[in-house]
């Protein structure tokens, strides 16, 4: 890390104030988020897990008949259940939640016998902004299951951690976030989402993701759950979560990979500024559980819905759980050995799942109630000069930050509030450094940064 000291009062700048940059680990929490998420609850978050795991096995190609659907086993009647449950926290908040299906035949793959029905759930709490509706932020979770055996739709895949905690993030970020939109006025959207077809091929997070794509969804950020349950295993921290981010965007062209080479911009995809936002979101905001970043898109062997995303080129990051207990992944439940096997809801911590469940709500209301970021940032690299130019496009009443970070630092160091104007120079070589700005509105809230564009 550089010394403050070394930019110090010669960081001040013609178009910036003239105060020294600060550092970016300052907390800025907006403190009626900060009560609005003491509402998430473990108990209601156990609830929603065993209520999954009730539905016996939730595999994407189990039953969805009626008949199934009457008698609470497989997949559909799991499905109608989160429907309903979305349904209720809507009636609870007069209305404020539109609960939608993404319904749409799969046709057979390896893991798909048959032409197979595949329906995601979601609700979207709407933005209260007409001009800034159109942005969003989205959280999911798989609700989909199975067991060792694809094949084997009738024998019991609990998934309580694997995805029932996903699911249940989701569906608490929907009930807290829809109840605090009475108080809190949620600029942007929010969508809760919850996909099945994981475990086949995250055949339900392409198809939305596809979807939102074709039509053209400004979707800012997608935070995926997938194995937050806090498995009661040895040697697990309950201190953190980790939060993958892809570096190079799945989405990149030749000449876009070309461009991140020149830049030197290998750590700057949208994924990974989303998950540096959520480290700040944990800095400023007391979830019970830190975000430990890894940078990278998933485990060794894994992956999962947030990649769909990423694939469309939206950025999406993906909550798992500090150390995962294999015994209790993937498995028939059974007994070997004096070893218990199977994804039981008794293995999982409901507490850690209410903190992960703390810190998304906590991030999705900040991406939510921030400004836009900032348009068509630009970095003037036209002159052999020591300071720095960026500019933008202003937006009408928007003050804006410059933040920045050595090339090696993980995470932004430094950020220069501009109050005026949609340009800025800093006494900063940009040879040394990443920029980034953002917008900041009167009440703290930040968007997340854009890295410029050099332009000579
Ligand atoms: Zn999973």
């Amino acid at each position: 890390m550089v010394a403050l000291a070394s930019f110090g009062p010669a960081a001040r700048a013609q178009d910036v104030d003239p105060s020294p940059p600060q550092l970016a680990s300052n907390p800025h929490a907006d403190r009626r988020i900060a009560d609005e998420i003491r509402a998430v609850s473990a108990d209601h978050i156990q609830q929603t897990i065993e209520k999954l795991v009730s539905f016996g096995n939730r595999s994407t190609i189990s039953a969805q008949d009626e008949a199934s659907i009457k008698t609470g086993k497989g997949i559909g009647a799991a499905r109608e259940w989160i429907k309903a449950e979305l349904e209720r926290y809507s009636k609870e908040c007069g209305g404020c939640l539109e609960v939608k299906t993404d319904t749409f035949t799969e046709q057979p793959t390896e893991r798909i016998p048959k032409p197979t029905v595949i329906t995601n759930v979601y609700a979207v709490l709407k933005g209260s902004d007409p001009k800034q509706a159109d942005r969003i932020v989205l959280v999911t979770g798989h609700y989909d299951s199975r067991n060792s055996d694809n094949a084997n739709v009738i024998d019991p895949a609990p998934r309580a951690n694997d995805d029932g905690s996903g699911t249940a993030v989701s569906l608490e970020c929907a009930r807290v976030l829809s109840k605090a939109s009475s108080r809190l006025k949620f600029p942007a959207t929010i969508i809760f989402l919850t996909v099945a077809g994981e475990e086949q091929g995250l055949n339900g997070s392409k198809h939305f993701a596809q979807m939102a794509k074709q039509q053209g969804w400004k979707i800012e950020a997608v935070l995926n759950n997938d194995i937050v349950g806090g498995n009661l295993g040895p040697d697990q921290d309950s201190s953190v979560v980790r939060v993958f981010s892809e570096g190079l965007p799945a989405a990149s062209n030749e000449a876009e990979i070309r461009r991140i080479r020149m830049l030197g911009g290998e750590s700057d995809s949208t994924s990974r500024e989303l998950a540096r936002y959520i480290a700040d979101v944990g800095r400023s905001y007391d979830a019970g559980v830190k975000p430990h970043l890894i940078f990278r898109l998933d485990r060794f062997l894994r992956g999962g819905d947030h990649y769909a995303f990423n694939q469309q080129g939206f950025a999406a990051v993906r909550f798992t759980e500090f150390r995962e207990d294999y015994n209790h992944q993937h498995q028939n439940v059974r007994t070997e050995n004096g070893i218990e096997y199977g994804d039981l809801p008794k293995f999982v911590n409901f507490d850690y799942v209410a903190r992960v469940a703390r810190l998304n709500a906590a991030t999705l209301a900040s991406l939510a109630s921030a400004p836009a970021p900032p348009a068509n940032v630009k970095m003037l690299t036209k002159n052999l000069e020591n300071d720095t130019t960026l500019t933008w496009e202003a937006a009408p009443g928007a003050a804006y930050e410059v933040v920045w970070r050595s090339t090696s630092a993980p995470d932004w160091e430094y950020v220069q509030p501009v109050t005026t104007g949609a340009r800025a120079t800093v006494k900063v070589s940009k040879d040394n450094v990443v920029f980034g700005v953002r917008t900041v509105d009167a009440a703290g809230h930040r968007s997340l940064p854009v890295v410029p564009e050099p332009e000579r």
